[in-house]
């Protein structure tokens, strides 16, 4: 068997309402100072103030950075670090979408070391140590409340990362009481990001790609797969709610160790350049890589296809991949989104400049199960838009 390493959030709660009590679960952790990470739209739906009451009735100071914007810059990071020094905080609570706990890792990282973020970019080199933290997501997706990455907005168009097991949080609490309000638009395209999270993870070529991976890969994709229609057309389902968000947990902690590839890889340029919603962006271009990727890893999908699409146990296994792609493309049509990248606006004369964007995200595509050249982006583009 292939050595491995598999590193994932060492706590986790999992109880719907647990927000509410969230003093009982993380307050001893976070010590009397906290700063609370989150961004202004849900500061206004108010989905904080339970967690917010329940930290001040146990005694606990907060200081509110709720300027968090989706794909957050650099500079928002540096400000909920100033506000962090300001109010001397002594743990940080990361509480919202990626954006909010993307934030909320890398400002704990630079409130508790001295390593300028410069040196912290890439793949095991940020040291810490960091502030004690804890992440709530409120979107079933990115699954960033159990990886090591931290994803920033570099000056106005890249998309750059921090990796390292030092920002997985302390603690991860999932409620999916939170998720219930999550517009249909964004719980379809968060719930995509998640499937995309457990396909890239599974057919990795990391080297690091690894049993515990692929099983939870599996699972995510079951959850996922039952639950995403029903979670997006009725989002008081706490039941589906809760399915989707074990789901996108258990496709983070598979990707945290089997890294994703070029859907990620292709997809940054489409966020970074034209600020299309990081889920969404994902599903423009999944299927045109799936196909990309079918000479290399045909076999693979055909393992996983009936995970998330049980219907597809009967397809011939020689002809199950591309029913799979098949299968995806008209699961992202049944949750109306955006099927091309015209749909929302790019046009054709960007995409050459987006493949030669995407061909700064090495560290995705050394994990594609198909070697991808700045040409096959162009056509890989092409094909999507
Ligand atoms: P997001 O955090 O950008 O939030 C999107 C919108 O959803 C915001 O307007 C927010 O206010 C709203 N929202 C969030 N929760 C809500 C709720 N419960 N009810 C109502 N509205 C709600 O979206 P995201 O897709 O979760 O995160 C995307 C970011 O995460 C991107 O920057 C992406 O690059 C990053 N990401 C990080 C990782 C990782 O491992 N760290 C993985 C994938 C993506």
């Amino acid at each position: 068997m292939n050595p491995f390493v598999f590193n994932t959030t060492p706590s986790i709660v999992f109880r719907s309402g647990a927000a509410g009590q969230i003093d009982r679960h993380v307050g001893a952790l976070l010590g009397p100072r906290v700063l609370l990470v989150t961004d202004p739209g849900l500061r206004k739906l108010g989905l904080c103030d339970p967690a917010v009451a329940a930290l001040r009735n146990a005694g606990h100071e907060l200081a509110v950075f709720d300027a968090v914007e989706p794909d957050p810059s650099v500079a928002t990071v540096i400000a909920a670090v100033q506000a962090g020094i300001d109010a001397r905080v002594t743990g940080v609570l990361g509480f919202g979408g990626g954006s909010s706990l993307d934030v909320a890792k890398v400002a704990a990282l630079l409130l508790g070391s001295d390593q300028p973020l410069d040196e912290a970019w890439g793949v095991n080199n940020a040291q810490g140590p960091r502030l004690p933290l804890v992440l709530v997501p409120t979107t079933a997706g990115t699954g960033s409340e159990v990886t090591p990455v931290a994803i920033l907005t570099v000056g106005g168009d890249e998309k750059r990362g921090v990796s390292s097991p030092v920002i997985l949080p302390d603690i991860a609490l999932l409620d999916a009481e939170l998720t219930r309000g999550l517009p249909p638009s964004i719980t379809a395209a968060t719930g995509v990001d998640a499937m995309v999270h457990a396909i890239e993870a599974y057919a990795s070529a990391s080297a690091n790609n690894n049993p515990l991976s692929r099983m939870l890969a599996r699972e995510a994709l079951r959850l996922l797969g039952a639950n995403i229609e029903t979670a997006v057309a009725d989002g008081a389902d706490l039941a589906a709610r809760e399915a989707m968000l074990l789901g996108s947990m258990l496709a983070g902690q598979a990707f945290a160790n089997s890294p994703v590839a070029a859907v990620h890889a292709l997809a940054y340029p489409v966020g970074g350049i034209f600020h299309i919603p990081h889920g969404l962006s994902n599903a423009l271009v999944l299927p045109a890589v799936l196909r990309f990727n079918l000479p290399a890893a045909a076999a693979t999908y055909a393992e996983i296809a009936a995970d998330a699409f049980p219907q597809l146990a009967d397809t011939p296994e020689d002809s199950r991949a591309e029913a799979f792609v098949d299968a995806l493309k008209t699961l992202i049509g049944r949750l109306q989104m955006p099927p091309r990248l015209r749909d929302v606006n790019i046009p054709q004369d960007a995409l050459p400049r987006m493949a030669a964007d995407a061909m700064k995200q090495q560290r995705l595509l050394v994990n594609n199960p198909r070697p991808v050249t700045e040409a096959d982006a162009l056509a890989i583009y092409t094909e999507a838009w």
